[in-house]
């Protein structure tokens, strides 16, 4: 088999942190696999053409039967706290990092989820069923296509392997990608060891934060102050777009944030149909920690996890200063996303209370959110449609005469606003009907619904001729109850 890149393309700068903070080894793999579906515009960004997709060196490397050339494979090591608790040490239980592929915008790491075993594994197998793999590949997509930070998916592949869940599936691996995936728990794993935890810290500033200092001519306290800047700004970023495209995550852990402020690890997770301030996707989650509306409060929560790891290297009073950007960071993104979808040209006092009776109306109503979003867009020509959303309630009267109003107020032209709302408020979302439907096919051998459900989310604000039934709301029959963490 030929090696699938020029092995002075690939690198391993993770494997230079040394063994504490991970265990090289082969992946099992997968018998007999398969390619599924592959990432065409991923696959190209690292040099990989249609042709290479389609060599059998691919699917054995996506499979994890074949190292990267040059790649040094690992399993890295974390911690974190689990639905409010300290769980201890996890780490990587089903993925390898392969290594990473040089690209015009720096070395991105391709990591195999379900290839198998790690010492990391802990009660479970290192396996990934089809149907998770699937959810996690096109969530990456849809994700990425809405432009909201993510680790991306290049590749599934499958096999006729068994996987025992509540009933016996098959195994699938998904290969996704990032600059790192480097966690919370990555660092909260070092919590009490300066030294790893300091060069955790500098590898981080070095490889990804370089303009917060330099290890060795900054102070420790310094580099921990800027990252730690850089962190809460980009979560608070992040989960200012899940709330506004209406993502639940589902699985909020520390192990589960990462530092570069990425979505990653896609498991339970909805993008809500009938909108509920109170949303709960993840059918494990009784208490409704990570619902919806608590969503920007856990990942204040999860920054102070993180901060409280360097309580050696910084005062108390430093930590929490930092952390109190926080709400000001969430709230700018927040307001300007909305500002956008609600087709405004600036943010203005009133809004505010615009914006949340505009949820409370949702909520109300169960309306669908992305559809609301998407026909305000029309309602100053075809106010009907918008209302039967709300089945012409007096409240969505009522609101919809303010938001008018409030439109007045706008210095753009009607062409110009409207093209921002459609740039703003997608018409496709990975429902989860959407995505059972492309998993009930793709488990029948027919890949043609996931390959339809690819296309269409890496442009998820135009519409697309054909795909109407793509933008659909689910049907009460194919409406889903919450999914659990089984994957
Ligand atoms: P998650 O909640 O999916 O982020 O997973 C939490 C921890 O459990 C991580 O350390 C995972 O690697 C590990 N894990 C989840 N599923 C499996 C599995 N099937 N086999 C081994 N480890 C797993
Ligand atoms: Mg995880």
């Amino acid at each position: 088999m030929s090696p699938l890149f020029d092995p002075s393309l690939i690198t391993n700068h993770f494997a230079e942190l040394g063994s504490a903070f991970y265990t090289r080894l082969d992946p099992q793999g997968l018998t007999a696999p398969r390619l599924l579906h592959a990432n065409n515009a991923l696959a190209q960004s690292i040099g990989l053409t249609s042709d290479a997709i389609q060599s059998v060196s691919f699917v054995q490397t996506m499979a994890g039967n074949q190292p990267l050339p040059n790649g040094k494979t690992l399993a890295a090591v974390y911690s974190g706290h689990q639905f409010g608790h300290w769980a201890g040490q996890l780490g990587d239980g089903r993925a390898h990092l392969l290594g990473a592929v040089q690209t015009d915008s720096g070395p991105l790491e391709i990591q195999l989820k379900g290839a198998g075993l790690t010492p990391y594994s802990r009660m479970g197998d290192g396996r990934a069923v089809l149907r998770s793999s699937i959810r996690e590949y096109l969530a990456s997509q849809a994700m990425t296509g809405l432009g909201i930070p993510t680790t991306q998916a290049l590749a599934i592949v499958v096999s006729d392997d068994p996987v025992y869940r509540e009933t016996v599936e098959t195994a699938a691996v998904v290969a996704r990608t990032a600059p790192s995936f480097i966690r919370f728990g990555s660092f909260e794993h070092w919590a009490n060891h300066p030294k790893q935890l300091v060069q955790l810290l500098h590898y981080v500033v070095d490889h990804f934060y370089p303009k917060v200092g330099t290890p060795g001519l900054s102070s420790d306290a310094q580099l921990v102050q800027g990252v730690l800047r850089e962190v809460v700004r980009r979560s608070a970023q992040l989960v200012a777009h899940w709330q506004t495209v209406g993502f639940c995550h589902g699985v909020m852990n520390t192990d589960n944030m990462s530092i570069l402020g990425l979505t990653i690890d896609y498991g339970p997770y909805a993008f809500i149909d009938g909108f509920k301030i109170d949303y709960i996707c993840n059918r494990t989650d009784q208490g409704g920690r990570y619902a919806w509306f608590r969503q920007p409060s856990i990942v204040h929560w999860n920054l102070a996890r993180l901060a409280s790891c360097f309580l050696d290297i910084c005062t108390e009073a430093e930590l929490q200063e930092v952390l109190g950007h926080y709400e000001n960071d969430y709230l700018l993104q927040y307001h300007s996303n909305l500002q956008q979808k609600f087709g405004f040209d600036q943010w203005r006092s009133g809004d505010e209370v615009l914006a949340n009776d505009w949820w409370q109306l949702l909520h109300d109503h169960q309306a669908d959110l992305t559809l609301s979003f998407r026909s305000l867009s029309t309602v100053f020509e075809h106010p009907d449609a918008w209302l039967a959303l709300f089945e012409h309630s007096a409240a969505a009267q009522a609101w919809l005469q303010r938001y008018v109003q409030r439109s007045q107020q706008n210095q753009q032209t009607l062409s110009a606003r409207l093209q921002q709302m459609n740039q703003h408020n997608p018409l496709y979302v990975l429902r989860n009907h959407l995505a059972q439907i492309a998993i009930d096919a793709a488990q029948k051998g027919d890949v043609e619904p996931l390959d339809r459900l690819f296309k269409v989310l890496a442009q998820p604000y135009e519409w697309q001729e054909g795909y109407d039934d793509l933008a659909l709301p689910p049907t009460a029959d194919q409406l889903l109850p919450a999914l659990s963490c089984s994957s």
